[in-house]
């Protein structure tokens, strides 16, 4: 069953349109990789799937509930900013830039969220944040500080931290992107234990390895639109159109010269 499903989502700003009408379901438990050209609009769209944005029109649909909006007599309308918050909770976010509380040590990182969003105790909180930090092999760095943590650290606290809010969905926005090529291989494979755990992943990322080993699904996004989807094997491997042919291309020279 698909737990994410968006219908004609536009959104544009100024007279820029920045996405054209995305079409996009993400089935319970499924990876997908998004991937295009930089200003194509996979951060919009994972914006506006986390409600960071609003789409201009279109609709998100997510576990069942239609997002953002309400349906009242008059047509829809935006939720209140408190109502829209709950409906971020069931979809966690990771950045490129790994966006820590850097006055906070790990542990204040990973539990203070809990308790200004969920409510729980400091102390149910603090025991999440342990099970979360064991997950992401982090658990001898609970009282350090973010700058004392290399990027690939920072990047799987930032994961754990997400985690601590017990999404249905995580969302990721190049989140080995700022990281030195060394640190790369620990970030991807924390996020293949998630996958493997079944949790439902919508990944923008360029590591087209990831993507086939990891990702069920591979949307090719330019220009604001979908180009072509489908499964990683084919849209990677055996690309359809000449701009995911051309862009791919970049990314593995060697093998589309032989
Ligand atoms: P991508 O993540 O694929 O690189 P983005 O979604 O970040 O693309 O951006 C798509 C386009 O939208 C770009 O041309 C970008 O400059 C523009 N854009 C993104 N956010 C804003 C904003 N807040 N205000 C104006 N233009 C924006
Ligand atoms: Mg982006």
């Amino acid at each position: 069953m698909s737990l994410l499903t968006t219908r004609k989502l536009v959104k544009s700003f100024g007279d820029h349109c920045v996405l054209n009408g995305i079409d996009f379901s993400l089935e319970e438990g499924k990876v997908v990789s998004i991937m295009g050209p930089s200003g194509s609009g996979k951060s919009t769209l994972l914006r506006c799937l986390n409600l960071l944005e609003y789409a201009d029109s279109g609709e998100i649909w997510f576990d069942g509930k239609l997002s953002g909006v309400k349906l009242t007599p008059k047509g829809p309308r935006r939720l209140s900013e408190r109502a829209m918050q709950k409906q971020r909770l069931g979809i966690g976010m990771v950045f490129q830039q790994f966006n820590l509380f850097p006055h906070l040590s790990v542990m204040g990182n990973l539990s203070m969220p809990q308790v200004h969003t969920l409510g729980v105790s400091k102390a149910d909180a603090m025991a999440e944040a342990t099970r979360q930090l064991q997950r992401v092999g982090l658990a001898d760095k609970r009282d350090a500080y973010p700058a004392h943590l290399s990027g690939g650290q920072q990047q799987r606290v930032a994961i754990a931290r997400a985690l601590c809010l017990k999404p249905r969905l995580m969302l990721f926005d190049e989140p080995t992107s700022a990281l030195d090529p060394e640190l790369v291989g620990e970030v991807l494979a924390v996020m293949k234990d998630l996958a493997e755990s079944g949790m439902t992943m919508a990944v923008v990322t360029h590591e087209t390895q990831f993507a086939l080993e990891v990702g069920e699904d591979v949307v090719f996004m330019a220009d604001g639109g979908i180009v072509e989807q489908g499964p990683s094997s084919q849209v990677l491997l055996a690309p359809r159109e000449q701009r995911t042919q051309e862009f791919l291309h970049r990314f593995r020279p060697n093998k589309a010269e032989a």
